[in-house]
């Protein structure tokens, strides 16, 4: 039986979708898809062939995501690092609002929510959470339980810049803010698929709650709307 167990995050860069999702996901037993690192790993394998990044090929791109799509090795890609360096986020937004990209894309999400993988230990997933920009409200727009995450720009801005500093890249802080506003602007307003909240999202701002908090409310949200048993 298809799985009926599906929770939609959605929200801009560097809100904490991932991390809460990440403890939801171990809480209870769920298989997790961030599916921006899928638009991630097409948007750095079209970096590492050296593709002119400022007038994509529709073409060439979309004839790539099919290729990276059907051999999986869109998997493999997503698992490199390099898929959060400063480049990959300049270009990755430009990547993401092709219609065809996300067309290419959407079957593989919604497989995911439907059928979720089991867990990395082998134990069967009891759900799926799958966290983006608008899985709400386009991949999932039935999923019992919708959260939309948020933070100011500037909350966003220093937590990129503290993990661009982990990662061994050299970043200032108004250049991460300029570039997390114009993904912002740009995820907003493309014309397929934009990042929207959906009506019966519930809405969590992270600058205001610290992750403990975040997940506290997020589960107690989940434990009233979903019926889950947790061993
Ligand atoms: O969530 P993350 O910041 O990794 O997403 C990277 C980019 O991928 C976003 O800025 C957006 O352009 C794109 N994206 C999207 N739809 C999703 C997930 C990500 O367009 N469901």
């Amino acid at each position: 039986m298809a799985n009926k167990n599906i929770i939609a995050i959605d929200g801009p860069a560097g809100a904490g979708k991932g991390t809460l999702t990440k403890r939801l996901c171990e809480h209870y037993c769920f298989a997790g898809l961030d599916t921006g690192s899928l638009y991630r790993a097409i948007t750095l394998c079209m970096i590492e062939m050296e593709h002119d990044m400022d007038n994509i090929n529709l073409e060439f791109a979309i004839e790539l995501t099919r290729k990276l799509s059907d051999t999986h090795k869109i998997l493999e890609y997503a698992k490199n690092p390099q898929i959060r360096s400063q480049l990959t986020n300049k270009y990755v937004a430009s990547v993401a609002k092709i219609p065809e990209i996300r067309d290419i894309m959407r079957q593989y999400q919604v497989d995911f929510g439907l059928n979720p993988p089991n867990l990395e230990d082998g134990r069967k997933a009891k759900g799926a959470i799958i966290e983006g920009r608008d899985i709400g409200t386009v991949i999932c727009p039935d999923a019992p339980v919708k959260f939309f995450i948020t933070a100011s720009p500037e909350t966003r801005a220093s937590r990129r810049l503290k993990q661009y500093i982990d990662q061994g890249e050299t970043a200032n802080y108004q250049d991460v803010l300029a570039s997390i506003i114009a993904r912002d602007e740009s995820d907003k307003n493309r014309a397929t698929s934009p990042m929207r909240q959906a009506d019966d999202a519930i809405l969590i701002d992270t600058s205001l709650n610290n992750k403990e908090e975040t997940f506290q409310f997020a589960k107690k949200v989940i434990d009233e709307k979903l019926k889950i048993v947790l061993e």
